[in-house]
Formats: structure tokens, C-alpha cells, sequence
């Protein structure tokens, strides 16, 4: 046996992945290049999507998909407490406020119902959203139709914000292939479904998003002719014509993301599995998971239970917590809710605001799930749990 801490989740790495990273350091592109070309095309292919642009983050991609919005300071970008702040920091990068929308608790998901009331609301006092980002959260997509239709009622931009349910389905059809979402965003950090290091990508149907995004990546520069304002002064020339930033993925990332892709079927399957496995270890304890709706699966980057708190007291959350973490088990807790973050409430957000997040972060615990995760050392978890709480 050893005592190697089990973490709450982890990237899984072949020979194949090492082999595919050590033939780019032996090629004559380390930068941007032409697997950077491939990973999009697979990614692209896998989602049913037309156009993917990668980047070094899903923090980037979540900027350049509101930048390519148009999303500025007149802007209030929504999305819900229970995220990375990166969900709502992107906004911020664009002089653009943000505004939280409840969730709904049983999911985490943003409540639709929420988001209704809240825009038929905005709509009487002219301070609609431009932009919506909606959390597919610990990998179950949210009601992207009833979104869909809320986003064409009241004109504004559905970004999904991808990064836990990339081979995720949603009525049969995959996360990213834009039926429902203007841009669809994913990252592709080691704890995330599949990894480049540190990495993102954004997914759209629309062409003109997807040179813009493209654009906004590399500096706000172009090379097509018909982009720039001037003529080209001889084949050297290019044009900076808006403000980008130096986003770009390297072909390294990307040949590790390329051979990741080609994965990704097999480590959503072991995910399912593990998840459905935990669903019977963990029956009798005084914990629910996250609910699961039927039209839609998973693609599991978190297990996710929300600890009984009147059963298990006068144990709190942070004890069982804590001795989770003594046994050897590295839970987390995803997520602190946004708008209690010292930079939000420095916006005057408080607590009582967004009720159904604050209620679902006191009792949540992540336990952990990843395609290296054994079943046996899955035992230990729950037999830990079990303890943690007795
Ligand atoms: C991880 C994550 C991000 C940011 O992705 P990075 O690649 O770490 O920049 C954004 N939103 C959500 C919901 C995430 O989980």
C-alpha cells in the first residue's frame, strides 16, 4: 500500500502524449504552428463545430470571446456565483460590469427561472445583459435551450462556458457544436477533461467570431489583405488593427492536446464509470450528488455531494473536510461563490444576494474523480467519508 495522497482530480498522461510532445521539440516550430492548426481541426471535429481557436488558457478564451462580443464599459456581462472567477473576471478585462444570476441547487447550474425574472427586470429599467456566460457546471450542460430562447427574447450572447463538460451531450448532441451558444469555451488545465499544461480553446459556427478571435489572440494583427486599411507595402507587411494580446498556444501544448483529444472518448467513459460507481458506494451516507437530468450526460471533471448538514451534525462541512484531508484525500471545494470574493464585494456585492449558491456552498464537497482514479483507491474515499462523518 502506499500513503500517496489521492488528489481530487488529475491529468493522465501516456507514452503516446510524451512521444507526440518530444517529436515537436525535435521539429522546427515550438511556437504557434502547424499542430496548433491539427489540435483545432480535432477539437473542432470532435464538438460538430466549424471554427476553433486556441490559446494559452480558457481564461484567454473566455477574454477574447467577450472582446470578439464587443463586450466594453457601456456592457454588463451575467453569469452565476458558482464558477472559477475567471467566468466573470473576463468582463472586467473589457472595462465591462458583471451581475450574478442565482443557481439553481440541486444542479449548480444557473436557473433559468432566475435568469428569466432577472431580465424581464432589466428589460423595464434598460440595463439588459450583452453578454450571458453560462457555467456547464462539474460537466452537466445547462438548459441551453431555455437559454437559447431567453438569449433571442432579450438580444444578448450566449457564451458556454465549457471548461468541466468538453465530451459532455446535451439532447444527444455535443457540447461546442453551437446550436445553443453564440462561443462555446473550454481549458485545457491538468485537473480539466483533457490537458496541454496550461491551455483553452473557444468553438463558434460564425466565421466573422472566429477571425476576430483568431485576431485578438496575436496582438489585434492581420496579414489578409482585405483586412487592413492600407495597401501592403511588399510581402512583409502586416496591419495591427485593434488591440489583442499575445494569447497563442505553442505547438508543444498543442501536440499534447492533439494526442489528448484522441483520448478524450475514453477518459469521459472511465469518468462515468467511476461516477456511477461512487452513486452505489456512497447510498445510506448522508450526502447527495449532484442531480443528474435526463436529456443531458455528463462529462464528470468533478464528483461533486452536498453533505446533509442537519444529519451530520454537530459535525460541520470543514470537519469532515479536514479529516478527509488528514486521511489522505485531497477534497476540494468548488466553489466559493464569486460575488463573496473581496474584489466583488468591493463592487458591493454581499452576502444574502444570490441565496440558492450560498446555501449549496456551505455543504458542497468535491471528492475525487479522474481516468487514473482506481477503484480500489476509490474505496478508500468513500470508507474515509464514511468515517469523516461518523
Ligand atoms: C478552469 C476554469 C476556467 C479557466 O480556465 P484556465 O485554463 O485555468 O484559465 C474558467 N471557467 C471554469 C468554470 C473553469 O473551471
Amino acid at each position: 500500500m502506499n500513503n500517496r495522497p489521492i488528489p481530487y482530480g488529475r491529468q493522465s498522461i501516456s507514452e503516446k502524449d510524451i512521444e507526440a510532445v518530444v517529436q515537436v521539440l525535435r521539429s522546427d516550430w515550438l511556437t504557434q504552428g502547424p499542430m496548433v492548426g491539427e489540435f483545432e481541426r480535432a477539437v473542432a471535429e470532435r464538438c460538430g463545430a466549424r471554427y476553433a481557436v486556441a490559446v494559452n488558457s480558457g481564461t484567454s478564451a473566455l477574454h477574447i470571446a467577450c472582446a470578439a462580443l464587443g463586450l466594453g464599459p457601456d456592457d454588463v456581462l451575467w453569469t452565476s456565483p458558482i464558477t472559477f472567477v475567471a467566468s466573470a473576471n473576463c468582463a472586467l478585462y473589457c472595462g465591462a460590469r458583471v451581475d450574478f444570476v442565482d443557481i439553481e441547487p440541486d444542479t449548480a447550474n444557473i436557473d433559468v427561472n432566475c435568469l428569466e425574472d432577472k431580465l424581464r427586470k432589466a428589460a423595464r429599467t434598460g440595463s439588459l445583459p450583452k453578454v450571458v456566460v453560462a457555467v456547464d457546471f462539474a460537466g452537466q450542460p445547462c438548459d441551453l435551450a431555455e437559454i437559447r430562447a431567453l438569449a433571442d427574447r432579450y438580444g444578448f450572447f450566449v457564451i458556454e462556458d465549457a471548461c468541466h463538460s468538453l465530451g459532455a451531450t446535451y439532447r444527444g448532441e455535443p457540447v461546442g457544436n453551437g446550436r445553443y451558444a453564440d462561443i462555446t469555451v473550454t481549458s485545457f488545465h491538468p485537473v480539466k477533461l483533457i490537458t496541454t499544461g496550461e491551455g483553452g480553446m473557444a468553438l463558434t459556427n460564425d466565421p466573422d467570431l472566429a477571425t476576430r478571435m483568431r485576431r485578438l489572440r496575436s496582438h489585434g494583427i492581420t496579414r489578409d489583405p482585405d483586412e487592413m486599411e492600407g495597401a501592403p507595402h511588399g510581402p512583409w507587411y502586416y496591419e495591427q488593427i485593434q488591440l489583442g494580446w499575445n494569447y497563442r498556444m505553442t505547438d508543444i501544448q498543442a501536440a499534447l492536446g492533439l494526442s489528448q483529444v484522441r483520448r478524450l472518448e475514453e477518459f469521459v467513459a472511465r469518468r462515468r464509470a467511476l461516477a456511477a460507481r461512487y452513486e452505489d458506494l456512497l447510498a445510506g451516507l448522508p450526502v447527495t450528488p449532484v442531480t443528474q437530468l435526463p436529456d443531458r450526460k455528463s462529462a464528470w471533471h468533478l464528483y461533486v455531494v452536498r453533505l446533509d448538514l442537519a444529519a451530520i451534525a454537530p459535525k460541520a462541512r470543514r470537519d469532515v473536510f479536514e479529516a478527509l484531508r488528514a486521511s489522505g484525500i485531497g477534497v476540494q471545494v468548488h466553489y466559493i461563490p464569486v460575488h463573496l470574493q473581496p474584489w466583488y464585494r468591493n463592487m458591493g456585492f454581499r452576502e444574502g444576494m444570490f441565496p440558492g449558491a450560498e446555501r449549496y456552498y456551505h455543504g458542497a464537497i468535491s471528492l475525487p474523480i479522474y481516468p487514473d482514479l482506481s477503484y480500489e483507491d476509490q474505496e478508500k474515499v468513500v470508507t474515509a467519508l464514511r468515517e469523516a462523518i461518523a
